[in-house]
């Protein structure tokens, strides 16, 4: 029989958890649903080069354009996903989604840059990972330099061993690996010589002092100085004024992504901002797009 004792007792805790379990799991068949209606949408978000303020890639961020409550932020469903399990399958969506778009763009010969796309901690649960990501390059015939990862900082120290030895084997592989929001968790500077990490992203938004001059300005100039000794290009974030450009440009930082020059935009939105370009061969040095 059921001992008494703690908060619930066994037939009264089967039946919490009976109805957690079932509650759950009516989130995770609502979101499949709302997965196979197409209510999720890739919006992309461009990059600049800092010096010549041109596009050089996107990232590419999830919308949920909900039939009732409209479009739902990320910020709201990714931890609900990340808890549920739904999120493998919502970024193997967003995933796909990138690559298809890639390959729809080489195909109309736009030689595109390449998009980046989020990688949950939560994914590297799946021991699964990277041939979800291998087959999905290969079905689609990309080169592996044009679908870049952003991993969050925190996950590499969540579980270090297993996450950094997996990450390893996809910079291996061709991938290029983006520390997203560096500087919002723990890493120490002198971890990052041993992760596998080819570009750092800080976002603006960690510094709660904006203002160059003051301590926000002394620790984005430091990281970035930081940065270029270990030769990682930087990409600062969260950028929304004309000031943080200027400013972000004199210290060196490489890319710049942010309000200031575009808000996440719909992929046909993206598509004339890609058309805007034109390719202009230089000779002796690496091709160049050019604004038209
Ligand atoms: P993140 O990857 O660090 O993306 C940056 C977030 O900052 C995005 O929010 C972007 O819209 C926002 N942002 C960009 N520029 C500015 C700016 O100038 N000012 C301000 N205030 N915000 C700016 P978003 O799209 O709401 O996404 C939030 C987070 O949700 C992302 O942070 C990422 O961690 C997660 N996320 C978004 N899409 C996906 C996805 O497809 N898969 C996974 N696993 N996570 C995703
Ligand atoms: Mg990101
Ligand atoms: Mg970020
Ligand atoms: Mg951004």
């Amino acid at each position: 029989k059921a001992k008494r004792g703690g908060i619930l007792d066994c037939e009264e805790y089967d039946e919490t958890m009976r109805h957690y379990i079932m509650t759950e799991q009516s989130i995770v068949n609502d979101m499949m649903e709302a997965l196979q209606r197409g209510e999720f949408k890739v919006y992309l978000q461009p990059k600049y080069d800092a010096a010549t303020e041109r596009v050089v890639g996107a990232e590419a961020l999830v919308r949920w354009i909900h039939p009732v409550r409209g479009e739902i932020s990320p910020a709201e469903f990714i931890p609900v996903f990340e808890h549920n399990g739904f999120i493998l399958k919502l970024d193997q969506f967003v995933w796909e989604e990138t690559c298809r778009l890639l390959r729809k763009w080489i195909n109309e010969d736009r030689n595109p840059p390449p998009v980046s796309v989020n990688v949950s901690r939560v994914d590297f649960y799946s021991t699964q990972l990277v041939n979800i990501i291998e087959k999905l390059v290969q079905k689609y015939h990309l080169p592996r330099e044009l679908l870049e990862l952003e991993i969050t900082e925190s996950a590499y120290t969540d579980n270090p061993q297993q996450i950094v030895r997996v990450v390893k084997e996809l910079q291996q592989r061709g991938y290029k690996i983006l520390m997203d929001d560096f500087g919002s968790g723990y890493s120490s500077l002198n971890m990052l010589k041993a992760l596998p990490v080819d570009v750092l992203k800080l976002d603006l938004k960690f510094l709660d002092d904006k203002n160059e001059t003051g301590r926000g300005g002394n620790i984005l100039n430091s990281v970035v100085r930081m940065a270029k000794w270990m030769h990682l290009p930087v990409v600062v974030e969260g950028v929304e004024t004309r000031q943080q450009v200027d400013f972000l440009r004199t210290i060196g930082c490489d890319y710049i992504q942010g309000y200031y020059f575009s808000r996440p935009i719909p992929v046909e939105d993206y598509e004339h901002l890609l058309a805007q370009r034109t390719f202009v061969p230089i000779l002796g040095k690496e091709s160049q797009w050019l604004d038209a």
